[in-house]
């Protein structure tokens, strides 16, 4: 397949020297999309990261959240540091693009981009360690475990951030919809937090002819699923954005018996810190004064759940400047809509928050397809343009 960057074909030394990379790249992006891993089992593709990265003279640290790993390259004499961040895991779904480098792993498929990711990063790599046309540290991240598994929390906790200060951090995500290799920023909140919360209605099971001797747990649940959408429409401000969805309910297995207990499963999403509280804090009440109300009890177990990802306003700046003097104005885009979907790297911009995370257009034409969708297919017409915009970020953050 003959790659095509949307890009106009500037004349410049980091652009040549990029195309020259881009048949390996694409090599390399397609060997990882064959291989898909999913979140912390990410060994081969790590092993592969960590071989180039070794061949191409960085300094390599593995093991960091089990399959995470960084590179560090320094050079020069200044103390100022950077990190640059891609993901590496695949997801559990079956792919069904038919293309010659498709999954070769039933029910695992780098269907949301990951494998380019990973290769947009390694393809700066090598760039920034032939030219080293920057001064200061960079420090190359590839976390485990994006999908919701916290391989960024894991990583910070592992001391990432100890280990490796970065003055400033990015991250990059392509984006389905949007023209090949153009790029979308946005200061502030830009993705949503992400909460699942489970709840268990604990009624008293009995007779199904005998509805009055027990606590229905389905008639709780159901009331709870109907009051729980006056929190967004009554509680939160007009003005700001917030998501409850009740996206599971599992009780009962017979129609002659009411069964002791319901469980509810519950997304809950917010760009703002004081909304996510407020959202919180309103379905704790609503669940157990709706219990009570029908002598039942409720419990509520919150898992995992990511914060609101904010940029910095200045990096975010920055990183726009550095987009559009690369690609032109046409192809930088700044004020982009943020999305209720989360995003993993909000953990390490809470550890540091001096950084920001930007979308890459994976294409907009005929089929173009979601990520997290069996049809999605990382467009290798982002990996020249993305290696770019690190190298670019790399080499205007470290300015030699
Ligand atoms: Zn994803
Ligand atoms: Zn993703």
């Amino acid at each position: 397949m003959k790659v095509q960057a949307a890009i106009s074909p500037l004349e410049s030394v980091m652009f040549d020297t990029l195309r020259r990379f881009e048949p390996e790249l694409v090599e390399i992006r397609r060997s990882i999309h064959r291989h898909p891993e999913l979140g912390f089992e990410e060994s081969r593709t790590s092993d592969l990261v960590a071989e180039k990265l070794t061949s191409w003279g960085y300094e390599v640290h593995r093991g960091i959240a089990r399959t995470g790993l960084v590179g560090v390259l320094k050079v020069g004499s200044s103390h100022k540091t950077l990190g640059l961040r891609a993901d590496m895991d695949a997801l559990p779904i079956h792919e069904a693009t038919a293309k010659p480098w498709a999954s070769q792993i039933p029910n695992r498929m780098h269907a949301c981009g990951h494998d380019g990711h990973t290769t947009m990063l390694l393809g700066a790599a090598r760039y920034l360690a032939e030219t080293r046309h920057f001064n200061g540290t960079l420090n190359l991240i590839f976390q485990p475990a994006e999908e919701a598994l916290g391989g960024a929390q894991a990583m910070v906790d592992a001391g990432l951030f100890r280990r490796f200060p970065c003055d400033a951090i990015f991250g990059m995500h392509n984006m389905p919809g949007l023209p090949v290799g153009q790029f979308y920023f946005r200061s502030g909140a830009f993705m949503a937090s992400a909460d699942s919360l489970d709840v268990t209605i604990h009624g008293k099971g009995g007779h199904g002819a005998l509805p009055h001797t027990t606590v229905d747990p389905i008639v709780v649940a159901a009331s709870i699923t109907l009051a729980l959408q006056t929190i967004v429409s009554r509680n939160v401000d007009t003005q700001h954005a917030a998501v409850i969805t009740v996206g599971s309910i599992q009780a009962g297995d017979v129609a002659n018996v009411v069964p002791a207990t319901a469980l509810m499963k519950l997304s809950v999403r917010a760009l703002d810190r004081q909304v996510r509280k407020l959202l919180l804090s309103r379905i704790e009440d609503v669940v157990r004064l709706q219990a009570q109300s029908f002598g039942a009890t409720a419990t509520i177990e919150a898992r995992h759940g990511t914060p609101v990802l904010m940029n910095d306003e200045t990096q975010t700046r920055f990183a726009h400047g550095v987009a559009a003097s690369l690609f032109g104005d046409s192809h930088a885009h700044y004020g982009a809509h943020p999305l209720m979907g989360s995003e993993d790297f909000a953990y390490m911009l809470d550890a540091n928050p001096n950084g920001c995370y930007f979308f890459i257009g994976n294409g907009d034409g005929e089929g173009s397809c979601m990520i997290h969708n069996p049809g999605y297919d990382f467009n290798d017409g982002c990996l020249t343009p993305g290696a770019a915009m690190w190298a670019g970020l790399a080499e205007g953050y470290l300015k030699a």
